[in-house]
């Protein structure tokens, strides 16, 4: 009488999912993988990415198992992506990619417990295994009136007993389905709606009025805390990062981690160890990643190396970075990754101005000091630079600090009336990590497109005029003199306007 009041509502409420609705037991299987632990609206976006990426068995098994994790990514739990990988393997070659139909059989293969064998086997294959899970623990619990803690294993066995008198002779997998979806959306935990229940008039717990208590559940173990340090290691625009080997996220990407951390010594052994030389240059503050049976409370700290020398783990850079698997729990550490490695251009505030100027004359020196005259450099002190930032501002031009991390690392100075990319310069700290390239890439997505840009370049910087030229601009023989004694001259580049695409 249950499988029928239960089916019979199932075929007008069931819920509308993109796993359903399929007999292919390697799509079910992979969203009862997914499903484990993990919400159904998460895994919904999850499935669809996965099976464009591996639409088959043999596409899975034959791919690295770095595809599959990278592919798997933000989900969590990643032992159950390895299992998949491994036991698709199993399937293609043991089974010539055909999944066994025996409950038995699917429960061999790796990953695979009584839950995920049961529902493969029901829903693809239509044998009678509950497939127990929350769902139908609750929902039997509550209907049979079991009133003791459901996570003893005499307890499991005669829920087990139960589900499997109530089984119907078909529709087995919509039985099971049926009774994940009544849970899920009517017998929830805590306040059931029993008004829109169709067990109703069988249920003990309805009767007896306790379904609120059901189903009983001795108090669970608080979860341990773990204090870690995540050191986010960056040399010359890239960022330390190493495979895990421990059990806990194996195999996947994570940055400096110091276990049990307490003081900033605990981090300066942990790289020694590593070979790398680097100091602390600021706290990031914390964040906090709950696991199943632990809690990582992090404190993450931006450190520079000297040298990207390392014994193990590699550095990389933001676009290989982009391509690795990293856990979630890294989340917080991979913000501010992106933050350190990415320049920044901020409009000059007039007290800002002190402090970019001496930027400019240390970058100004730094980048004329082989090429003039020491009267010429004498010149340019902060506050001659002061004075020519307070002109531009004037003459209505864009002053920008640039900034890589924690630092002010440049100014640039852009002329929206002619156009013009006036002035770029980097103090050491800048040079070779991107951020020239970065404030071009700025400059001409900043200034107008539909007319030519102009850009002026120390006509001895065959660094800047290269980067220049792969941006599209070309020399116009136009030189002005700026040091006579040494005969030191720029002169303006410019790129053609940019024409609207034709079609
Ligand atoms: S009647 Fe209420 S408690 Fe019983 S199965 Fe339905 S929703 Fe759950």
């Amino acid at each position: 009488m249950l499988s029928s009041f239960l089916l019979a509502w199932y075929d007008v409420h069931r819920r509308v999912l993109p796993f359903r609705g399929t007999k292919d037991p390697y799509r079910i299987w992979v969203s009862e993988i997914m499903l484990q632990q993990t919400r159904t609206e998460t895994v919904a976006g999850y499935y669809t990415r996965f099976l464009e990426r591996f639409p088959d068995v043999f596409a899975l098994a034959n791919a690295p198992e770095q595809d599959v994790l990278k592919c798997w990514e933000g989900l969590g739990y990643y032992s159950r992506a390895r299992n998949l990988h491994k036991a698709a393997q199993v399937v293609a070659n043991q089974y010539d990619g055909q999944f066994p139909a025996s409950l038995e059989a699917l429960r061999a293969l790796p990953g695979v417990g009584d839950y995920t064998a049961a529902a493969v086997a029901s829903i693809a294959f239509d044998l009678p295994s509950p497939a127990m899970d929350g769902n139908l623990t609750r929902v039997l619990t509550r209907v049979h009136g079991v009133r003791e803690d459901v996570d003893t294993p005499t307890v499991k066995r005669r829920l087990l007993a139960l589900a499997q008198e109530d089984m119907p002779q078909t529709r087995c997998g919509d039985f099971n389905q049926a009774l994940m979806d009544l849970g899920a959306t009517v017998c929830v935990p805590g306040t059931p709606d029993c008004e829109a229940c169709p067990l109703r008039p069988l249920c003990d717990a309805y009767a007896q009025g306790d379904a609120e208590d059901l189903p009983v559940k001795a108090a669970a173990k608080p979860p341990k805390e773990i204090s870690m340090a995540v050191a986010l290691i960056t040399c010359r625009g890239t960022v330390w990062m190493t495979q895990r080997k421990e059990a806990l996220l194996n195999n996947l990407w994570v940055y400096q981690l110091t276990e049990g951390y307490e003081t900033q010594a605990d981090i300066d052994k942990a790289l020694a160890a590593l070979g790398i030389r680097a100091s602390c240059a600021a706290d990031l503050g914390s964040a906090r990643h709950v696991f199943t049976h632990r809690v990582w409370n992090m404190h993450l700290f931006h450190y520079e190396a000297e040298e990207t020398r390392c014994r193990e783990g590699r550095f990389v850079t933001l676009r290989e970075m982009t391509a690795l698997p990293i856990p979630t729990a890294m989340k917080a550490a991979r913000e501010q990754v992106v933050r350190l490695l990415t320049p920044r251009f901020e409009l000059a505030q007039e007290a800002m101005l002190p402090a970019l100027s001496a930027v400019w004359a240390e970058s100004w020196k730094d980048s004329h000091t082989a090429f003039c005259s020491a009267e010429f450099l004498q010149k340019h002190t902060p506050a001659y630079m002061e004075e020519k930032l307070r002109a531009h501002l004037n003459a209505g031009r864009q002053v920008y600090a640039v900034g890589l991390a924690e630092k002010t690392v440049g100014v640039m100075i852009l002329d929206p009336w002619a156009n013009e990319l006036n002035a770029l310069y980097l103090l050491p700290d800048g040079q070779g990590r991107g951020v020239g390239k970065a404030a071009v890439q700025f400059a001409v997505e900043t200034l107008e497109k539909a007319r030519p840009m102009r850009v002026t370049v120390l006509q001895n910087n065959q660094r800047a005029i290269a980067l220049y030229h792969q941006f599209g601009f070309t020399q116009i023989k136009e030189v002005r003199i700026l040091d006579e004694k040494t005969g030191l001259a720029e002169e303006d580049l410019i790129r053609p306007a940019q024409g609207e695409k034709t079609t």
